[in-house]
């Protein structure tokens, strides 16, 4: 009997793993296919815009912004499903990574957004070696720090410290804001795929930051996590295998 089950998991686990597979197929494809024809929108919408803008009312250029802004969401959101999707099906090249070497070339990418907005940063160095590949992880970083540029509380410059400590063959690290916070409830579905807890008017985005940071996480061995409140910041810890000797 004990057998028969064991069979019966195992099947059941590869049909799953196909369905799942098959599924991200499709959702790769779709997104990419989709990019097609949202440029031919993006494109005539933008002749409207420039070339057409004196023969249009003011109502008409009012739907004519809103078809950009509509356009301009939609190609944010096939980017991140896309690059969601390529993080489930490339292969990983796990080696001994420098965190802090990683992190300096995330935050010189996010350097014109840092200044604008006039945050505070404060990294606590050396920050340890982990065995991770370099692009996921610095995807990780990339959501995490403009996560807590973007939920900061309104008329506040956000401050964010990020450290790291290890332990256990583990290294954790830390990246606390003083932004807007989120309520215990929601800890565990802003990690899910479209999860968002706010509309887009009130803060750009696409919800899928938090899962692909969880994804990437998982697909190198280690796992994600939040400790925070509402109006009293937040706290995401990715913890991954500490770097071989
Ligand atoms: P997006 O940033 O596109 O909304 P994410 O998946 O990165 O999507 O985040 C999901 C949701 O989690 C956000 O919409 C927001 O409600 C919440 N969130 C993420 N990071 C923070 C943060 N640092 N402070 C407060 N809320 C956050």
């Amino acid at each position: 009997l004990n057998q028969a089950l064991e069979q019966r998991v195992q099947e059941r686990t590869a049909a799953l793993k196909e369905s799942n597979e098959q599924m991200e197929a499709f959702v790769y494809s779709v997104s990419h296919d989709l990019r097609g024809p949202l440029r031919t929108i993006k494109g005539f919408t933008e002749i409207l815009r420039d070339q057409y803008a004196s023969d249009l009312d003011s109502s008409a250029q009012d739907y004519v912004n809103r078809i950009m802004k509509s356009a301009k969401y939609m190609d944010s959101l096939t980017q991140d499903l896309l690059g969601y999707s390529r993080l489930s099906r490339a292969e990983f090249n796990l080696e001994n990574l420098e965190t802090g070497i990683c992190l300096d070339a995330v935050v010189l990418q996010l350097s014109e957004e840092i200044e604008q907005k006039k945050a505070k940063l404060k990294i606590k160095k050396p920050l340890s070696s982990v065995l991770a590949h370099s692009t996921p992880l610095e995807q990780i970083f990339t959501n995490l720090i403009s996560n807590a540029l973007k939920f900061s509380k309104p008329n506040e410059r956000p401050a964010l410290r990020i450290w790291a400590k290890e332990k256990n063959g583990h290294v954790g690290l830390f990246f606390e804001d003083k932004g807007i916070g989120i309520a215990p409830e929601h800890h565990e579905r802003i990690f899910r795929i479209f999860e968002r807890l706010h509309s887009p008017n009130e803060y750009p985005g696409t919800g899928i930051g938090l899962a692909l940071v969880k994804k990437a996480a998982e697909r190198m061995n280690g796992s994600v996590g939040v400790e925070s409140e509402l109006d009293r910041g937040s706290k995401f810890w990715v913890e991954l295998p500490r770097a071989n000797n």
